[in-house]
């Protein structure tokens, strides 16, 4: 193999990277290539150890600042109200089923263990109802909870 070609497929490896084998086998015998890739790799790694730009101050609080100035997401689509009642319709199911028609079918059906991973289901409808709420307001449930933003602590 040509020597340019092993440098090429040798800077084509990624860092950490396997070096190939035909690669490892002309750097035993080219002195040439050992030595440039020896170089690079020393380069490369000096180039780890120090940083390239050296931050005089602390952007934290600037960066930070200029986030918050940012426009906040647009508010939910979905009124409160509509939550609010899909939130008791959901509860509502849940705590009807016992005297439904449609359950006593099922269990006429399935028999009486039917129960379990069906109530098993309405809870998980639930907690995902509730996530979903307290994702698309997360804003205004960290004001209610008394969330302090200024702190990034509860009160
Ligand atoms: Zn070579």
């Amino acid at each position: 193999m040509k020597c340019e070609k092993v440098k090429e497929k040798y800077f084509a490896c990624d860092h950490n990277q396997r070096i190939p084998l035909d690669v490892k086998c002309h750097t035993l015998f080219c002195s040439s290539c050992r030595k440039e890739i020896q170089q690079f790799s020393q380069h490369l790694s000096e180039l780890q150890n120090t940083t390239p730009f050296e931050i005089e101050q602390d952007l934290h609080v600037a960066v930070m600042a200029e986030i918050s100035r940012l426009t906040p997401p647009p508010p939910s689509p979905l009124s409160y109200s509509w939550w609010i009642f899909v939130g008791i319709f959901i509860l509502a199911s849940i705590f009807s089923m016992p005297y439904s028609n449609a359950l006593v079918w099922l269990e006429w059906n399935f028999g009486r263990d039917l129960q379990i991973p069906l109530y098993s289901i309405m809870g998980l409808v639930l907690s995902i109802y509730i996530s979903l709420f307290i994702g698309l307001h997360l804003e205004d449930v960290k004001r209610m909870s008394g969330y302090n933003k200024r702190d990034d602590s509860w009160s």
